[in-house]
């Protein structure tokens, strides 16, 4: 089900093309299909990683913009600016004064690797996520987002989005943990990496765009004109 459910989404979605990087040129998030990731690109999305925390990708879009325009997404001239002008400079990312706090974890834990994502890259899949777990703030989800979109590793990553959806759609339980939920598609999705990829950014769409929370607001899941109906339980919490 879980691989039916994929293939509804991509066609109906298409590609998505995550993790985006910035262009500085227009401030805008740049998508793109292939995996290569430069080290440049790689640091950046471990940045976007944490300053997308709690937040809209929007937020912390501005705030990378906003370091990138600085000249410091880059592990040393970050690693020497002030943690207040850090926090400065992603106050739009929310939570600015913890999400500074975390990103000087990860550079004291990148620095330990001799800045640079070679010593991780060449890590066993397990041991890396330990490490990358083992920093204070950062989290299974941002763990494996760096994991993933950074690192091609393939992991699957779980958000709100994919809890919400998959257990309306009867496939997994509303209490499942994390790692509950990740074993889930280990187990029965038969993507590689790229599909390990979009399904994630496919389950965000779908989550943000027709399997919405329903709120005081009006807001409801658009089951009529979704792409998966027919393959959902519907059961709704
Ligand atoms: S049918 Fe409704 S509940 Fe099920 S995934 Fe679609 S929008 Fe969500």
């Amino acid at each position: 089900m879980v691989n039916r459910i994929f293939d509804r989404m991509l066609d109906y979605y298409g590609p998505q093309g995550w993790w985006p990087v910035m262009n500085l040129n227009t401030g805008e998030s740049l998508y793109k299909r292939e995996r290569y990731r430069s080290p440049g690109e790689m640091f950046e999305i471990a940045l976007g990683a944490i300053l997308a925390q709690n937040v809209s990708w929007k937020n912390a879009e501005k705030a990378l913009c906003r370091l990138k325009a600085e000249g410091m997404v880059e592990p040393d001239r970050l690693w020497r600016l002030p943690v207040g002008k850090l926090s400065e400079f992603i106050k739009s990312s929310g939570y600015y004064n913890q999400k500074a706090a975390k990103i000087r974890n990860f550079l004291v834990w990148f620095r330990a690797m001799g800045n640079s994502f070679e010593k991780p890259d060449a890590m066993e899949l397990d041991l890396l996520r330990k490490e990358l777990l083992s920093i204070r703030g950062i989290g299974p989800e941002t763990a494996d987002s760096i994991l993933l979109y950074a690192l091609s590793r393939k992991i699957f990553v779980v958000d709100a989005y994919t809890r919400r959806v998959f257990s309306r759609a009867g496939l997994i339980g509303y209490g499942y943990s994390y790692e509950k939920i990740q074993s889930f598609f280990h187990e029965y999705f038969n993507g590689g990496i790229n599909e390990y990829n979009e399904y994630h950014a496919l389950i965000v769409a779908h989550g943000k765009e027709v399997c919405r929370k329903s709120d005081t607001r009006g807001r409801y899941p658009a089951c009529q004109s979704c792409c998966i109906e027919g393959l959902c339980g519907k059961k709704m919490s």
